[in-house]
């Protein structure tokens, strides 16, 4: 199927026991079990099937089966937010005395996550210049377990050179995680360009109205785990059976053996899971988000090549733009569309980046971005506040940056807003 049918139809089979055939929402906390044996080997993994809410939900399975599917992934786990599924992500495979390289344009809080609260568990991240591929080369230690960036940056809107990175990747061995949240599989399937794993925020344009908090893990299923690095898949799992992850699972489920761990390890133990009513939520907005790309990317080209010729404006961020530093990698990772997101300068800096969230209207001033509602936000003064001004300047955020997540309103009306808040700016 093509991408635009799976959006549809992955994951969603009628529902056995009632023939529904939209998605239902199975709002319970546990599964009976037909009998002790039944129960037995569910726990033993010699049986695959429901037990708990915080494990897995039919829901939840319909909508990790379609994710799954539009990433070209072979399993997926949904967590209770985007940010759930990046420390999940990470501490599937690191543990005290780990490290990470990072790239450093990253979205506030997996800054944060990575500078300030993985250290208090022994891990340790080096951060790194990501528009310089090599740089992540140079920063790999005997003990880095792992490569992350973001496929298009958070805000800065610098586009990571995938295959490039992947390559260094595999060239010592370690995977790769992306956080593909400003793509989505619409525009950049990472695993086709050498990602191993991929994270995404549903919040944002997977769900696409803004209505729930809610995040997932998409295991290529293409890596390969055996091996000393990698202590957590190659010893025994003492709290499962001694089982150690990349030797003892049946030839089925071997391939996706960090998918797995994942959910009996960390979801199971630390319980960042998805509510079955999110998991709804997200399998629905699914349903039109290749309509809802295209009309976002075409938009946002329309609001950067407005912004670019305006006075006020000192500078555009939009890989859609000729001249973006972007540019190049455009037409490769983001089909040549640009992407969702527009940041600019405005002339006069912070007091004029302030002025123009309090003079538009129909923007939305708020922290999120991927609603159909266009959003505007001033991330200096708030996303990005707790980073010190290198930091800030590292993540690609300067006092006059406004960021805008351009809605799928009509452009005019767009268009007009701006205009409002740029007068409020002069
Ligand atoms: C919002 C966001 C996250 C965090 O997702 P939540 O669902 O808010 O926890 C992670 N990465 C990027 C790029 C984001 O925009």
């Amino acid at each position: 199927m093509k991408l635009e049918t799976q959006c549809i139809h992955a994951g969603s089979a009628p529902d056995s026991a009632t023939n529904s055939r939209a998605i239902p929402i199975y709002r319970t906390a546990a599964f009976q079990f037909n009998n002790t044996e039944h129960a037995a080997n569910l726990f033993a993994l010699k049986e695959l099937g429901n037990i708990y809410s915080r494990l897995m939900n039919p829901t939840q399975d319909a909508l990790e089966q379609r994710v799954a599917a539009l990433e070209g992934g072979a399993a997926a786990l949904a967590l209770a937010s985007g940010t759930a599924a990046i420390f999940n992500s990470i501490n599937n495979i690191c543990q005290a005395g780990d490290e990470i390289v990072s790239a450093d344009n990253l979205y506030g809080g997996t800054f944060t996550m990575f500078n300030d609260i993985l250290p208090k568990f022994g891990i340790k991240t080096n951060f790194v210049d990501p528009n310089v591929p090599e740089n992540f080369a140079s920063a790999i230690t005997p003990n880095t377990k792992a490569l992350f960036c973001e496929t298009l940056s958070n805000p800065a809107c610098d586009i990571a050179d995938i295959e490039a990175i992947s390559d260094i990747a595999k060239a010592h061995g370690i995977p790769l995680i992306v956080d593909a949240t400003f793509t989505t599989p619409v525009l950049q399937r990472s695993i086709d360009f050498g990602a191993n794993i991929v994270v995404n925020s549903l919040t944002k344009w997977m769900g696409g109205s803004g209505t729930g908090i809610g995040g997932i893990v998409i295991d290529s299923g293409k890596f390969n785990w055996k091996g000393d690095k990698f202590p957590l898949m190659n010893e025994p799992e003492s709290s499962y059976h001694g089982v150690r992850w990349a030797h003892d699972l049946p030839d089925m489920l071997a391939p996706v053996a960090y998918a797995i761990r994942m959910r009996v390890i960390p979801l199971r133990n630390l319980g960042a899971c998805i509510s079955p009513d999110n998991a709804w939520i997200f399998a629905q907005g699914l349903e039109t988000l290749p309509l809802r790309m295209q009309k976002h990317c075409e938009n946002a080209k329309a609001v950067a090549e407005y912004l670019k010729d305006n006075k006020q404006v000192e500078w555009v961020r939009f890989p859609g733009l000729p001249d973006d530093p972007s540019h190049a990698l455009n037409e490769k990772y983001l089909s040549g569309l640009g992407g969702p997101m527009v940041v600019f300068g405005i002339k006069g800096g912070l007091e004029a980046g302030k002025s123009f969230i309090e003079g538009v209207s129909m923007f939305s001033h708020l922290a999120n971005v991927g609603d159909a509602k266009s959003l505007a936000i001033h991330p200096a003064t708030t996303t990005h506040s707790q980073l010190t001004p290198d930091q800030q300047g590292d993540a690609g955020i300067s006092p006059e940056l406004v960021r805008l997540s351009v809605g799928i309103e009509h452009i005019d009306d767009i268009i007009e807003d701006i205009d409002k808040g740029l007068a409020a700016a002069k």
